[in-house]
């Protein structure tokens, strides 16, 4: 991949029937992925601006249709878009369940969700199910199986010199014999390295300004390192 086609959003991707759109992936900013098979429609990591982004791409109908949300970390830049991506949801009577995986220990997603059935609680058109991940075990969804794996996310302590790592997952997505895998935000570290290799498409970060700040994210020769062991791959989160 050249450096001038990194940043260029939308990012499609179509093998048969498995599709997958990334409206964006701007570090500290949003990021929003679509994943589609003609059984299936997921949202991965609703950051802000996400309903914008389905609503104007492929409407009501197929919005209605979300019934998995998987979210890879609980930073602002990828669960921006949960609250009001819930609340539509209602405002077009949704009926079916809707599910939301997350790593185990993720605070955000558990804090929006709380806050969001005192308000919405008792007017809410359809239930909410919550699936806090705490291991690797695969399993299945609307025929796609889903394989999440633990990466090595940290953040910025408030001393703003260490850090800590934080609950995050990437997600490995297997359909019609072709795999999806998605990194998530990551340092470079095996689980990823493992996940991706061989996978029709890797969907990688590159979100290190530079080598000094690689422990958060990586870098883009590191992130191009890993994509080319998939047989196709995009960098995403790279900053602007
Ligand atoms: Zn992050």
């Amino acid at each position: 991949m050249k450096k001038s086609e990194l940043n260029k959003y939308p990012i499609i991707w179509r093998k048969d029937d498995f599709f997958i759109k990334i409206y964006c992936s701007i570090p500290n900013v949003a990021t929003g992925i679509l994943l589609t098979t003609s059984k299936a429609t997921f949202i991965i990591d609703p950051g802000d601006g996400i309903l914008r982004d389905l609503n104007k791409d492929v409407g009501s109908e197929i919005i209605l249709k979300v019934s998995d949300i998987f979210i890879s970390h609980g930073h602002h830049d990828h669960v921006g878009g949960v609250w009001s991506l819930l609340t539509y949801l209602s405002v077009l009577r949704r009926k079916a369940e809707l599910k939301i995986y997350y790593p185990f220990g993720c605070a955000e997603i558990e804090s929006i969700y709380k806050a969001f059935n005192e308000v919405y609680g008792k007017e809410l058109s359809y239930q909410i199910k919550l699936y806090p991940i705490k291991n690797e075990k695969t399993f299945t969804r609307h025929s796609i199986k889903i394989k999440p794996f633990k990466v090595n996310h940290r953040e910025l302590s408030s001393d703003n010199i260490s850090s800590e790592l934080i609950p995050s997952l990437g997600f490995k997505f297997f359909y019609d014999a072709k795999s999806i895998c998605y990194g998530g935000d990551t340092a470079f570290c095996d689980s990823l390295v493992k996940n991706s290799k061989g996978s029709d498409l890797a969907i990688i970060e590159a979100g290190a300004e530079d080598i000094e700040s690689s422990d958060l994210h990586m870098t883009i020769q590191q992130a191009t390192e890993i994509g080319m062991t998939a047989k196709e791959y995009y960098l995403v989160h790279v900053p602007e």
